[in-house]
């Protein structure tokens, strides 16, 4: 379903430029933000996946204001919520490639009840969690990922609860495919995105994100003194979940990156709607719009 703004370029292999923006980037200099939007765009191109076949749906957060900064249909939504919005363009639309971006505050914070079901629907949606440690919209509060005691300019002591282990917590969730990387090596980064992108069913990538305003504890330079690919590890199998829940554990000396999990006979959620087995249209063709007004005046 081609749409308009892409029709000539169908017939051409995707490129950068066609998922490019105009606006202006607001993120902080040296921002991991800018990286990712980079792999993000490069695995598109990558897997030859044009603008009008794609839409990319943002959460609140500084993540968020890469919304309007790539090409494609994208969707910006409420803090939190944008796992639920995801899944549902991916059930109504199962041609259309679905990426979804939320900070570790939304996600593990306000949105975590989401994070649980979308994971558990496997709804066919690629999840990139921008993991900084902090809120940093909202001038670097601590996040659920903030480190025990970790100094922020709002709880200068520290937070006093333990952090959370994204990745450990969403193996724990009957996840069919879960990653990690960070957002130093845009190689690495799009890589992964591939992958994920690939995965039929609920692919969940962690970045650990640099935030050089906020979180100055862990910058890239942290990162890439400490990460090593799963793939260099010789007996590393990713079918394996309890082999990937212990390698992913270690996330402060030497931290795996790379894809850890995968369960290769992933069904995701549309494939699982028996009655819509025998169907060839999508639910987006099948909308109708029915007049109201005659139930409205029951109510005058
Ligand atoms: Fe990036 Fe942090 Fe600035 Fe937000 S506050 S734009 S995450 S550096
Ligand atoms: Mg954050």
């Amino acid at each position: 379903m081609p749409c308009n703004t892409c029709v000539t370029a169908t017939s051409q292999p995707t490129q950068m430029k066609d998922f490019a923006s105009a606006n202006i980037f607001t993120w902080c200099t040296n921002c991991g933000n800018y990286g990712i939007n980079a792999a993000v765009r490069r695995a598109l191109v990558e897997l030859d996946i044009k603008p009008c076949e794609t839409i990319t749906c943002f959460d609140i957060g500084c993540n968020g204001n890469g919304a309007d900064k790539i090409g494609g249909y994208t969707f910006h939504g409420l803090h939190g919520r944008v796992i639920p919005a995801a899944c549902g363009a991916a059930l109504a639309n199962t041609e259309t490639k679905v990426i979804a971006f939320g900070g570790d505050g939304g996600t593990l914070g306000e949105g975590v009840g989401h994070l649980v079901h979308g994971v558990r629907g496997n709804y066919n949606v690629t999840f990139i969690l921008h993991n900084n440690l902090n809120y940093g919209l909202t001038k670097g509060q601590a996040s659920p990922t903030t480190k025990k005691n970790m100094k922020m300019d709002s709880s200068p002591d520290g937070p006093t609860s333990e952090a959370l282990h994204p990745v450990r917590f969403v193996l724990a969730l009957e996840s069919t495919f879960v990653a990690r990387t960070f957002s130093g090596d845009v190689k690495h980064m799009t890589k992964v995105f591939v992958e994920a992108i690939k995965h039929p069913g609920f692919s969940f990538v962690e970045v650990f994100q640099s935030c050089p305003t906020y979180n100055k504890q862990t910058p890239h330079e942290w990162y890439q003194q400490r990460v090593f690919d799963v793939s260099t590890v010789s007996d590393y199998d990713p079918s394996n979940r309890a082999r990937a829940f212990e390698i992913a554990e270690d996330i402060e000396n030497k931290i795996a990156i790379g894809v850890l999990y995968k369960d290769k006979n992933s069904v995701p959620q549309s494939a699982r709607q028996q009655n819509r087995a025998k169907l060839n249209t999508q639910l987006v063709e099948e909308t109708r719009q029915y007049p109201i007004d005659t139930l409205l005046k029951a109510f005058r």
